[in-house]
Formats: C-alpha cells, sequence, structure tokens
C-alpha cells in the first residue's frame, strides 16, 4: 500500500499544476484550426457496463486496447436518454439544463414534453438551460455534425450543428457509417471537427428482453460491426489516429418484472396531481393537493419506495433549481417500478424485461466507455468518470472555450498528459463493518460500496492520518495507510480500517 501510494503523489505533484483550469483556456487559444483533430462522439443506447465482455465485439476491443479503458460512466439523474445524452454534451445535470425527464412538464409554458413527440423535441425552448458542446463549437468557428442527438433537431440558443438528421430510428446503420465516413472525406474548410453518432438498437433489446439475454448481444454484436467499418474506414484514410473517438452509453438497464410494480393510485388520489413522468423515479405535482399532503401519503407506503419534496431530493442527484424539476419525487428500489392501475391494466401482455431511470449510483445503471484518440495514452485504465464531465473534455479536444457548466477536465489530464499507461491502485478498507473498495486515479476515485459505485474528485487534504482526500457533492472519502473515512448522502458514514 506504502509503495503504491507514493507511486501515485509522485505523479500528483505534476498533475494537480496541470490540471489547474488556467491551463484549458490557455491551451484553447493556443491551437490553430489546422491542429485542431476531429472528435467522434458516439453512443450506444443502454449499453451496459459490463456488456464489454458481452459479445464476439472485435471493434470495441480494438477501441480498448488502443485506448483508454474506463470501468464505467457513471450518469446523472434521472437515468433516462434525453437528460442523461443531454448532460454529455453539456456538462450540465439535468436539475441545470432543464431535461429532467424523456417525458416533463414546463410549468411556465403549461406544456408537455415528450420523446415521440416530434414539435417538442424540435422545439429550442425545451434545451435552452445548457449549450450543448455543438453550439459552444459553431459560435466559435468551428463545423460540427450530428447523426443523431437528443437536440441536435432544435436550434439552442440560436445555433444548430452545421449537418444534422432529423431523428428515425429507421435509417440502417450503414447509411450513418457511410454519412460520418463522408464527413470525414470534406475539404479542409467544411469538415466537421465534431462528429457525433448514435445507435437505440442495444437499448430496444434491453427493454425488450432484459439485460444481458442473448438478443441484447445480438443488437450490440451489429453495432460491433458497424464500429468495425468505420475505424476501417478511417484506418484507409489515414485519419485513424488524428481523431478522438469517445464512444459512451446513455445509462445501463436492470431487469424489471410484472411481480414488482407499485401502484402509486393504492396511495394518492390521483385526479388530484399531475404525474408528468412514470416509472423508476415518478414526478408529481401538487395541482390540487398540498404537497405535504402528497409527501404524507406516499412516505411509507410502500416498503420499496422513498418519496421526496423538490427541496429534499438527495443533493447527489443535483436536481434542484430548474423550474422543471417537479414538486415531489417518488423513486423505486432498483427493479422495482411505480405505475398504475388503470395503465397496468391496458397492458395485456408483459413485454418490459429492463429497463433504467433509477439513481446513477448503481452500478447497474452506469453505461460503457471507451475513450481512443491522439494523446491518449493506450493501455491505460480508468475508474468510473462521470459524464457531465464530458463536455469539459470535449472543448478540450476541440480546442474551444468552454460555456459554463458543472463538469471537470482534471480527470482526464492524467490519460492525456502521461508517457507511460496509467493504471489506477485498489483499496479495500472494511469501513464499520461494510466492505468499500476504492480505485484511486491521479485526479480522482471510484467509491465501490454495496451495488454503487460513486465517482469523487480528488481534493487537497487537511487531514495528516488522510492525505489522499476526494470529494463530490454528498460524498467524502479520504484514506492513508492505516484508516479512511467515508461518507455517502446522510445514508452511510463510517471510519474504517484497512481489509485484509
Ligand atoms: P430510453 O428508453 O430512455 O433509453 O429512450 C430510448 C429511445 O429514445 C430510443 O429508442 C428512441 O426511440 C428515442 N430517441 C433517441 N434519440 C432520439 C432523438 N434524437 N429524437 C427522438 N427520439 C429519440
Ligand atoms: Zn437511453
Ligand atoms: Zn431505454
Amino acid at each position: 500500500m506504502m509503495l503504491q501510494r507514493i507511486a501515485l503523489t509522485l505523479m500528483l505533484v505534476g498533475l494537480l499544476a496541470a490540471c489547474q483550469p488556467a491551463n484549458d483556456a490557455e491551451m484553447a487559444t493556443d491551437a490553430t484550426t489546422d491542429e485542431r483533430k476531429t472528435v467522434i462522439l458516439i453512443s450506444i443506447d443502454g449499453f451496459r457496463y459490463d456488456y464489454f465482455d458481452l459479445g464476439d465485439t472485435p471493434a470495441l476491443q480494438r477501441l480498448v486496447d488502443g485506448g483508454v479503458r474506463v470501468d464505467s460512466l457513471h450518469h446523472a439523474f434521472p437515468t433516462k436518454t434525453f437528460p442523461t445524452h443531454y448532460t454529455v454534451v453539456t456538462g450540465k445535470h439535468p436539475g441545470h439544463h432543464g431535461l429532467v425527464a424523456n417525458s416533463m412538464w414546463d410549468p411556465d409554458r403549461d406544456a408537455r414534453f415528450s420523446l415521440g413527440n416530434r414539435e417538442a423535441v424540435g422545439d429550442g425552448f425545451w434545451y435552452e438551460g445548457g449549450e450543448p458542446i455543438w453550439v459552444t463549437a459553431e459560435n466559435q468557428g468551428v463545423t460540427t455534425a450530428t447523426y443523431f442527438w437528443p437536440g441536435s433537431e432544435a436550434r439552442i440558443r440560436g445555433v444548430r450543428p452545421t449537418y444534422w438528421k432529423p431523428y428515425d430510428g429507421d435509417v440502417p446503420h450503414e447509411e450513418r457509417i457511410e454519412q460520418v465516413l463522408d464527413w470525414v472525406d470534406m475539404p479542409e474548410d467544411e469538415r466537421p471537427a465534431l462528429i457525433t453518432l448514435y445507435f437505440s438498437t442495444v437499448d430496444s433489446a434491453g427493454h425488450r428482453y432484459g439485460p444481458r439475454e442473448e438478443p441484447v448481444q445480438a443488437a450490440l454484436e451489429e453495432i460491433d460491426g458497424q464500429l468495425a467499418a468505420l475505424l476501417d474506414g478511417l484506418e484507409a484514410r489515414g485519419k485513424l489516429d488524428d481523431t478522438y473517438i469517445l464512444l459512451a452509453s446513455d445509462h445501463g438497464m436492470s431487469r424489471v418484472d410484472f411481480e414488482r410494480y407499485i401502484m402509486l393510485d393504492d396511495y394518492l388520489d390521483l385526479s388530484r396531481v399531475r404525474v408528468s413522468d412514470w416509472g423508476p423515479a415518478t414526478q408529481i405535482w401538487a395541482t390540487d393537493m398540498p404537497v405535504e399532503e402528497i409527501v404524507a401519503s406516499l412516505e411509507g407506503a410502500h416498503p420499496n419506495m422513498r418519496v421526496w419534496a423538490k427541496e429534499d431530493i438527495p443533493p447527489r442527484y443535483q436536481f434542484d433549481n430548474h423550474r422543471r424539476v417537479p414538486d415531489v419525487l417518488a423513486e423505486a428500489d432498483l427493479g422495482w417500478m411505480i405505475s398504475n392501475k388503470p395503465y397496468m391494466a391496458g397492458r395485456s401482455q408483459f413485454q418490459l424485461y429492463g429497463t433504467h431511470g433509477w439513481d446513477p449510483a448503481l452500478a447497474e445503471m452506469h453505461g460503457g466507455f471507451v475513450m481512443q484518440g491522439p494523446d491518449f495514452v493506450a493501455g491505460s485504465q480508468s475508474p468510473a468518470i462521470r459524464s457531465v464531465d464530458l463536455y469539459e473534455l470535449m472543448a478540450h479536444l476541440l480546442a474551444i472555450e468552454p460555456s459554463e457548466n458543472d463538469g471537470n477536465l482534471a480527470p482526464f489530464m492524467p490519460y492525456l498528459t502521461a508517457t507511460e499507461p496509467v493504471v489506477y491502485s485498489t483499496f479495500n478498507f472494511d469501513c464499520e463493518g461494510s466492505p468499500v473498495e476504492a480505485r484511486v486515479a491521479p485526479m480522482h476515485m471510484a467509491l465501490h460500496w454495496e451495488n454503487e459505485i460513486h465517482v469523487l474528485d480528488r481534493v487537497e487534504s487537511t487531514n495528516p492520518d488522510h492525505p489522499e482526500q476526494f470529494q463530490a457533492v454528498g460524498l467524502e472519502f479520504g484514506f492513508g495507510d492505516d484508516s479512511a473515512s467515508v461518507a455517502i448522502d446522510d445514508r452511510f458514514e463510517a471510519d474504517c480500517v484497512v481489509a485484509n
């Protein structure tokens, strides 16, 4: 333990200086267009972090071998497609960017948003609380292209990607890859520096059959074939070494079944409230019933459900100040769903064996993530990383000035500046009977506790017994040679000793 710690500390001396925010701005202004490399951001919807070994996926393996394998991607709350994708491209939590669910209600406009509502999906009004990376880039004269990404069809803060497509899940995957390669082939002055790509089939199979089931594997293997074509195409053009590839997903997937449904109308008169979104995290508005009465009705009503008034939602979710955050949030345990009797009665055949939307710290809600490209030191391995930090990373890679956001570039810098592969150290503790595993990287760490994985940033320590100190909203972890201390929300606080 001692030797590992000394090695880490040595790395840190240089890195703490290199990771100061002032440096980003310098790097951004130093870069010229000639030096700007292409960034391809790929989302495989519903690709859980443990799918890397699910099937025969040589292209994924090629990315891992040539890049930085990240244990998993910790998303923002709620772990749903529109909120989390928009967090990736804006660096803001849904509670700040305002895409608070796939289905949501805006009290100012008295209007609803849902994925299937084309008009709403294309209306910039819903997205104004964040600035997507393509808007930041276009505003700084950098051309961008999207082959689907939530928000990319809308004019946001007056700007759209130079090249974009109206969402159509039926577009063959080959066509998407060909278009990306055509963009890459464009002459310098037209070529996009940022390209996004999106695939929905792994998510659809996960919902229909459950995580890691055979159809999920088949969908993933098909996408892997597409990724192979992309990598081969880039290589044939001599562009692979000049391209950053960030392959992410928007959340994981967990098994659900008919036996684990909580009927909200067993406890609440639904005619007196508005429910803007159902499922693992249900969003309730006090239309005709006071907030206190809703909370009192639901508190302790079902052993697998928790309820909070808006101001009491755990700070860790950062689901706080946006007007679209509902008055009351009801959250089910992992694997449990919240619904209502009329809806369930209308479903003659049960066809949902997987879903997502729970606490982003739950390991099963973590997405897969791998990053590759010039500067990234191949063979490196990182503990879990937070998706909210990816906007800062992309701004850095594109050499543009990031807009205001909740993210942090520091966790990525070691993997971009080292000369040798960067791997993390693992330390095990016994925290008053509860095992905790700390995966410690130069600038951040992942805390593995029960079925959760939390991500914390390195901070300067003021405790001589715990020279390694880490923090995030709602989270604290510090350790030294003999002991550690941990705090997770108000749920878990303990002193720890090194476990054998
Ligand atoms: P979810 O269940 O939250 O993972 O949502 C996944 C679904 O979102 C996909 O199957 C698509 O139907 C839909 N979707 C993904 N991207 C877009 C988009 N850009 N515009 C509209 N719908 C989308
Ligand atoms: Zn999704
Ligand atoms: Zn989904």
